[in-house]
């Protein structure tokens, strides 16, 4: 049985409880994190902990915890679990108080809770393949930058794209791609240039997609930050995507579309080493 960690105490995952009047529970009023562990250490913390600040500014919510404590506690779910790979998450709702639409009063204090996931991320099955993606209209709402557990949409698309026998399914906006439902979209294109999404209130900013961004850049590769079509990821040469449970996973097949030569290309496969190297060295 897990430790999992609820309001300051770490438990075994069936003493945790939490009321039935949460703000997350009843209005996806909740934002979250989730940390890749690698060698027993965190992947990425502080930019995970600089955009949960980010989205507990962006909705008005208090969270009474310093980033000291923050760290504190993932260190020591690691140690109580056991853990040497796998994911840390984080949820922060906006505490329980009698349903209203209307915030409740500040004494409420906010529910953070906290439980590993064993993983193996390094070594993925799906990685080694390459994914198939199917597309589908982005219906989220128009904040997609701030993390809020309201993901009923992309819930819904991940499990029409297992219906149809693929791996995860790419949104479209306006004839654009935003994101995978959790994950940043890219595609290489013909001349070796790697084309993903900017930021914007469109997409999540991904912690993985600026360490990728960054590993491309040492490794020279040419970066355009725009958003690119359906009709280009016909001529596309490459296509993957980001996060931190996936770190960079290649994309084979789009709808009807092969890409490149059907097989993980040598851009991604290069991408993935070499982040998963830095990050390694970089973990906390
Ligand atoms: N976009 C969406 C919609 C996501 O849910 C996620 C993962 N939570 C990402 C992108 C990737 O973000 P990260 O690299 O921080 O995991």
């Amino acid at each position: 049985m897990r430790t999992v960690y609820i309001n300051g105490n770490f438990v075994p995952e069936n003493e945790a409880t939490i009321s039935v009047f949460d703000r997350g529970f009843l209005f996806a009023d909740a934002v979250y994190e989730v940390t890749a562990v690698l060698g027993g250490k965190l992947v990425d913390f502080q930019g995970h902990l600089t955009r949960l600040r980010n989205s507990l500014s962006e909705i008005s919510m208090v969270l009474d915890v310093d980033d000291e404590t923050l760290l504190a506690a993932h260190r020591k779910l690691v140690e109580a679990n056991g853990l040497d790979e796998g994911l840390i998450y984080l949820q922060v709702s906006r505490g329980a108080a009698d349903r209203d639409f209307l915030f409740p009063e500040t004494t409420v204090p906010s529910t953070l809770v906290m439980f590993t996931q064993k993983k193996n991320l390094i070594d993925s099955p799906v990685a080694q393949r390459g994914q198939y993606v199917i597309l589908v209209d982005d219906e989220r709402w128009s904040r997609r930058d701030i993390k809020t557990v309201q993901l009923l949409y992309p819930v819904l698309a991940k499990n029409l794209a297992k219906k149809e026998g693929a791996d995860d399914a790419w949104m479209v906006e306006d004839g654009f791609i935003t994101e995978g439902c959790s994950n940043n979209a890219y595609i290489v294109t013909k001349d070796g240039t790697l084309v993903t999404r900017h930021l914007s209130t469109d997409i999540l900013p991904g912690i993985t997609r600026s360490a990728v961004l960054k590993c491309a850049k040492d490794l020279q590769i040419k970066i355009e930050e725009r958003p690119f079509t359906i009709e280009e990821i016909k001529s596309a040469q490459e296509a993957f995507s980001t996060s931190a449970s996936g770190f960079v996973n290649p994309v084979v097949r789009i709808d009807d579309m092969k890409i490149g030569d059907g097989e993980p290309g040598p851009v991604a496969k290069r991408l993935r080493e070499v982040y998963i190297q830095t990050s390694t060295e970089m973990a906390i």
